[in-house]
C-alpha cells in the first residue's frame, strides 16, 4: 500500500469520506485521492514525491500557478503585521478599489470568505431589495452550497447522483425555480407568468459546474432584458468566471452589465476572500446601511485579502489574458487532435483560462448533453493521465483551469501523455 492509500485509510476514519469537500474523494474515478504536500508553478507533488502538471488549481484560483514569489512575500509581510484584527483596514478599501476599476458594474461591494456566502448574501439582497421571493437559477449551475441554491446544482451533486441535497426543507426550495440553461424561450415564458414575484435571476454566463458549457449571447442577453423588463435583479456568478476568463470577467466578454456579481477563487489568490457587489442603490440595502443583514468573523481578512490583491495587481500585465487564452487553445487543440487520432469521441472548448474537455461527439450546450459524458471512458482516460503525472479533474462535470506558468512545454509533455492515453483506450 503506498502513502497515499495509506493517509487515505486514516483519513476515513476521522474526517467524513477522507476529504473536506466532496469531489475531493476521486469517487466518480475510483482510487485514493492524491495528498498533496507542496506546490510550485504549473506543478504540484503528492506525499510519495510524484509531480503533477496541475490543471485544477484549487478549482481555479491559482492563475498565477502556485507559489508566485510576489504574492508569497505579500503575504509573509502581511503575516508578519497580525493574522486578523476585526476591524475596518486600508488594504479592504485597496481590493474593493481595485474590484470596482476591473469590473465597472460593481459600484460598490462587500468581502466575504466563500462563494458560498457570496451567493448566499447575493440572494437575500435581491429579495430584500425587490420585496419579492422567488429566485430563477439555471439546471446544472452551482453557486454555493446554501440551502436555497442546492437544487439541480451541478459538479458535485451531479458527481454523487444527487438532483439536490437531503436536509434541505422543501419550504425553503419552493421559491427556487431552476430552468434550462440557454433556453431564452423558457425563461421568456416563466417571467409571463411569475413576473412581479421574481426578485432575481442567477447564472453563471460561462458555466463551469457541469463541466464547461458558454452561455449563448442570445440566453445571457435575455436574462438582462428581462430582468430589467420585470424589475428583477441579475446576478452573475463569477466567482469561476471573475478575472478567469478575461480580467472583466465573464460580463466583459459577453458585454453585459448585471445588477449584482458574486466572485471569488482568483480574487482571493489562493485564500479565502470571495466578494459580491453591484449596483450602489442595492448595494445600499446591506447593513448598516440597509435592513437586510449580512456579517462575517474574517470577512476582509488582511493575510487573505493582501493575497487577492497582489494576484489582481499581476494579472494586469499587458498580454496576460492573451498568454492565458493561447494556452488554453493550445491544450485542447491538441488533446482533440491527440483523440481524434486515435478515433476517440472526444471534443474541447475554453475561455480565457477555462477549458472543457468532453467524452462526447460534440461541445455541449445544454446540462442535458453533458448528462450523455461517457464518463466510464474518462474515468480510464482519467487514471492514466494521473499516472503520467497530469493532474485532471477528477469528474466529467468540472471544468478545467491553466494558469500563467504553464509554459507550452508543460502542455506539449502533457497532450503526448494524453495521446498514449487516448491510445490505450482504443
Ligand atoms: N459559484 C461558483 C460558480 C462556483 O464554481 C463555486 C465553487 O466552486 C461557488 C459559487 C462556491 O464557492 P465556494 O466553494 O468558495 O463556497
Amino acid at each position: 500500500m503506498n502513502r497515499n492509500d495509506e493517509l487515505f485509510e486514516r483519513a476515513q476514519i476521522s474526517i467524513p469520506g477522507g476529504v473536506n469537500s466532496p469531489v475531493r474523494a476521486f469517487r466518480s474515478v475510483g482510487g485514493s485521492p492524491r495528498f498533496m504536500n507542496r506546490a510550485q508553478g504549473p506543478y504540484m507533488w503528492d506525499v510519495t514525491g510524484k509531480r503533477y502538471a496541475d490543471y485544477i488549481l484549487s478549482w481555479g484560483p491559482m492563475i498565477l500557478g502556485h507559489g508566485n514569489p510576489e504574492v508569497l512575500r505579500a503575504v509573509h509581510e502581511a503575516v508578519d503585521a497580525g493574522l486578523t484584527f476585526g476591524t475596518a483596514t486600508e488594504l479592504e478599501i485597496q481590493i474593493a478599489e481595485e474590484i470596482r476599476r476591473l469590473v465597472p458594474s460593481i459600484e460598490s461591494v462587500r468581502l466575504v470568505s466563500s462563494g458560498t456566502e457570496a451567493g448566499m448574501s447575493a440572494i437575500r439582497l435581491a429579495c430584500g431589495y425587490t420585496g419579492r421571493n422567488k429566485i430563477i437559477k439555471f439546471e446544472g449551475c452551482y453557486h454555493g452550497h446554501s440551502d436555497r441554491l442546492l437544487v439541480k446544482a451541478g459538479s458535485g451533486m451531479l458527481t454523487f447522483g444527487h438532483p439536490s441535497s437531503a436536509g434541505v426543507p422543501a419550504g425553503i426550495t419552493n421559491d427556487t425555480i431552476v430552468l434550462e440553461y440557454n433556453n431564452p424561450a423558457q425563461l421568456e415564458e416563466t417571467f409571463k407568468e411569475l413576473g412581479d414575484q421574481i426578485a432575481g435571476v442567477i447564472v453563471e454566463a460561462v458555466g463551469g459546474n457541469m463541466n464547461m458549457v458558454k452561455g449563448t449571447p442570445e440566453f445571457i442577453h435575455a436574462i438582462r432584458d428581462l430582468c430589467t423588463k420585470y424589475g428583477a435583479v441579475m446576478i452573475v456568478d463569477e466567482v469561476m468566471t471573475g478575472f478567469r476568463v478575461a480580467l472583466g470577467g465573464a460580463q466583459s466578454v459577453y458585454g453585459v452589465t448585471p445588477d449584482l456579481t458574486m466572485l471569488g477563487k482568483v480574487v482571493g489568490g489562493g485564500m479565502p476572500v470571495s466578494a459580491f457587489g453591484g449596483r450602489r442603490e442595492i448595494m445600499n440595502q446591506i447593513a448598516p446601511l440597509g435592513p437586510v443583514y449580512q456579517a462575517g468573523t474574517l470577512s476582509g481578512n488582511p493575510v487573505a485579502v493582501t493575497a487577492g490583491l497582489k494576484t489582481l495587481q499581476l494579472i494586469q500585465e499587458p498580454g496576460f489574458y492573451d498568454r492565458i487564452t493561447a494556452t488554453s487553445k493550445r491544450l485542447t487543440e491538441g488533446l482533440t487532435k491527440a483523440a481524434a487520432d486515435n478515433g476517440i469521441p472526444f471534443t474541447a472548448d475554453y475561455c480565457g483560462g477555462m477549458f472543457g474537455i468532453y467524452f462526447l461527439p460534440e461541445v455541449p450546450h445544454r446540462f442535458a448533453d453533458v448528462m450523455k459524458s461517457d464518463d466510464k471512458l474518462f474515468g480510464r482516460w482519467f487514471h492514466q493521465m494521473l499516472d503520467a503525472g497530469c493532474y485532471f479533474a477528477p469528474s466529467v462535470f468540472e471544468a478545467g483551469f491553466v494558469s500563467i506558468v504553464h509554459t507550452d512545454e508543460v502542455i506539449d509533455q502533457t497532450i503526448a501523455a494524453a495521446r498514449d492515453a487516448f491510445a490505450s483506450l482504443r
